[in-house]
């Protein structure tokens, strides 16, 4: 190897020697011939030498211009080596340089050999550190307990390449989502040399598409499980119960009267109010149990593999439990109580969907039964849910075929102890079912929006009996009629009540409208803009059942409103004598210094009307008086009471 380094040197340094010698030595053969052959001059010897001469001649040239072929093709290698060598160590480089990827060398064990900058960047170790650690170092330890590096380098070598996403960890022992390449070296023998790793730190874009995920699963208020992702745990968990052979328990939890809160407080309030009802669900149950949020207040909890009906039981009595204690909100304390409904897989439904409304139906009974309870999924209650949509086909046709009747409960003046007006109430003439009370069709109609066109059947009919009644008997009787919220958020009332005023006739003084204080909450705006569009037609409103909303007195007396009607639930409470008379007479109290009326409600005994009368309340009404009485009966009640006076 050194003799031919040195021969290549001579061969560099002297290119033309090779040559040289050759004439040289053609030169010196020619010479001792010529000695050898001087004697004989013969015309072929002479000729034989000058041939020789000629030929080394030749030769010398020809050894001069394969030289030069040679040293121009060692030259040409030469360069191609240094270029190629240049090449390589700029490829180095520029992958040692390369920041976004984190590009490294493995041994055939794993180890590593190279490092470059994005690895550094990537993994948060120096190339120092790095070097000579097997790449285990970088995974999480649940992929270690799989044995994920060898798992990878394995398939690499059997695949001829290896690519994952997964969770990787940096030096500073935080994880990160990458994207992984392994593909395998081999040497000129075919044998693997080792590995190339390829790694791309990804965490933006899985936490881009995490949250996209996560936004679309969640909801957005209390951060629960959305009806989508409640739907794929209830999936999940009726395949786990398959297997297991156990239950899922399904509760759908209700809050009883949110809407009033929501509706006197503001959304909000409302808002806030979920969110703590939010956190002492999750509170109340397992953490791997489900608490979702599928509607305003509405929440499904998803109970997989219990033993049974006991375990669901446990938790929907601790939901109940946990419910109970008051919940602070701005500055009002918040009584909030639930009804759940509960079935379980399989026992009431085979699928998510067969679960759900059955619970759902379970819950509704709950509410029917009371409220602040839980109800068993029962196949009877089934029947109810048909009951109320068969109901609803009928309240539909009951308006064409004049079903609904209005009766009359009278109001008392206190002080001048007389009939001065009643209230408009409504009853349904059921072909079937008898003369219904409005309990049992109402809320159904609020929930359907029948109560529009019931309601506008209402006001038209209430004004013109009045009005026939007032000329019937001469007296100047005044008519109370119910509006519910919905009907009372309608763009055109202010235009149908005008509208029923000039056909009926009844003086506009002689109606008032009774609204609740829901009404008020919505948008106290638009409420305070057609109050007084009201009241500027000269129809007077009253705040009915007041007391058992959110909303204040002084809340109330922002707005156009004439008169209070105190709840009864108040009313009743002052024959025990308890909280009842002091909430009774501080409205009274209040209510006139603010120049409002008061009407008490449900007046049964003479005890309640004389602490009623005492405290100088303006009007009454309830049995002590008389029922509510269909036309032909208040219209004689009204006649001999005005006789009596
Ligand atoms: P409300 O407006 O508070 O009507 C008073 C209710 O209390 C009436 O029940 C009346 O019969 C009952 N009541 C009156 N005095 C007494 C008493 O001394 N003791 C007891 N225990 N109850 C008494 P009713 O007729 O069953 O109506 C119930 C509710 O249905 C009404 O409460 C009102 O909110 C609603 N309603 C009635 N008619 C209509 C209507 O035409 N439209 C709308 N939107 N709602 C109506
Ligand atoms: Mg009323
Ligand atoms: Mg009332």
């Amino acid at each position: 190897m050194i003799e031919l380094t040195a021969a290549r040197k001579i061969w560099h340094d002297h290119p033309h020697a090779p040559a040289l010698a050759v004439l040289v030595f053609g030169v010196a053969l020619s010479f001792i011939a010529w000695n050898q052959v001087s004697g004989l001059e013969t015309q072929v010897a002479r000729l034989t030498l000058a041939g020789g001469l000629v030929f080394s001649l030749l030769l010398s040239v020809a050894t001069l211009a394969w030289q030069r072929v040679q040293s121009h093709t060692l030259e040409a290698a030469e360069r191609l080596s240094a270029q190629w060598r240049a090449t390589e160590e700029r490829h180095r480089q520029m992958v040692e340089s390369v920041s976004d990827y984190g590009i490294f060398m493995l041994g055939p064990d794993g180890t590593v050999r190279t490092w470059n900058h994005g690895a550094s960047r990537i993994f948060g170790h120096q190339s120092e550190q790095a070097i000579g650690q097997n790449h285990s170092v970088f995974y999480t330890a649940d992929d270690l307990a799989s044995g994920m590096p060898e798992y990878a380098l394995k398939t690499a070598v059997a695949s001829g390449r290896y690519e994952s996403e997964g969770w990787h960890l940096r030096q500073n022992g935080k994880n990160f989502w990458a994207n992984i390449v392994v593909t395998p070296m081999h040497d000129d023998a075919g044998q693997l040399s080792g590995f190339t790793k390829v790694v791309r730190d990804l965490t933006e874009r899985k936490r881009a598409e995490d949250l996209v995920q996560h936004v679309a699963h969640h909801d957005a208020l209390t951060d629960l499980p959305n009806r989508h992702l409640l739907l794929d745990r209830m999936g999940m968990a009726i395949k786990q119960a398959q297997r297991t052979q156990k239950s899922v328990g399904v509760l759908m939890v209700d809050l009883d009267h949110f809407k009033r809160i929501n509706d006197s407080l503001g959304h909000n309030r409302g808002d806030q109010l979920l969110l703590k009802v939010a956190e002492r669900l999750n509170a109340a149950v397992r953490s791997t149990d489900t608490v979702a949020r599928v509607g305003g207040d509405e929440f499904v909890i998803v109970l997989p593999d219990i033993d049974g009906r006991e375990a669901a039981r446990k938790v929907a009595a601790n939901i109940i439990e946990s419910l109970s204690a008051v919940i602070h909100v701005a500055t009002h304390d918040l009584h909030v109580t639930p009804s759940l409904g509960i079935c379980l897989y399989p026992d009431d439904g085979a699928d998510s969907g067969t679960l759900l409304k059955n619970a759902d139906t379970a819950m509704y009974h709950a509410k029917s039964q009371g409220r602040n309870g839980y109800q068993w999924f029962d196949r009877q209650m089934l029947k109810v849910v048909e009951h109320k949509l068969e109901l609803e086909g009928e309240m539909r046709r009951a308006l064409e075929r004049n079903e609904f009747q209005l009766y009359y409960q009278p109001l008392v003046s206190l002080s001048q102890h007389r009939i001065v007006g009643m209230e408009a109430l409504i009853r349904w003439q059921h072909p079937r079912h008898g003369l219904l009370l409005p309990d049992k069709f109402i809320p159904l109609a609020e929930e359907t929006g029948l109560i529009l066109p019931i309601g506008a059947w209402v006001l038209r009919h209430a004004c013109i009996e009045t009005q026939r009644m007032r000329e019937q008997t001469g007296q100047s009787l005044n008519i109370a009629v119910n509006v519910s919220t919905r009907q009372f958020q309608q763009t055109d009332f202010l235009r149908m009540l005008e509208d029923v005023l000039a056909s009926s006739g009844l003086p506009p003084e002689a109606l008032t409208l009774e609204i609740t204080e829901s009404v008020l909450a919505q948008d106290p705006n638009d409420a305070i803009r057609l109050l007084n569009e009201i009241r500027d037609l000269g129809v007077s409103v009253a705040v009915d059942d007041f007391g058992t909303g959110y909303s204040s007195l002084s809340y109330v007396t922002r707005f156009p409103i004439a008169k209070l009607k105190i709840d009864r639930s108040f009313v009743s409470e002052i024959a025990q004598g308890s909280s009842g008379n002091a909430v009774t007479s501080t409205i009274i109290t209040m209510a006139h210094s603010l120049n409002l009326k008061v009407v008490a409600e449900g007046v049964e005994n003479h005890q309640q009307l004389g602490f009623l009368g005492d405290r100088l309340c303006d009007e009454a009404q309830g049995f002590l008086f008389s029922p509510a009485l269909d036309q032909a009966a208040f219209l004689k009640l009204a006649q001999s009471s005005a006789r009596t006076h």
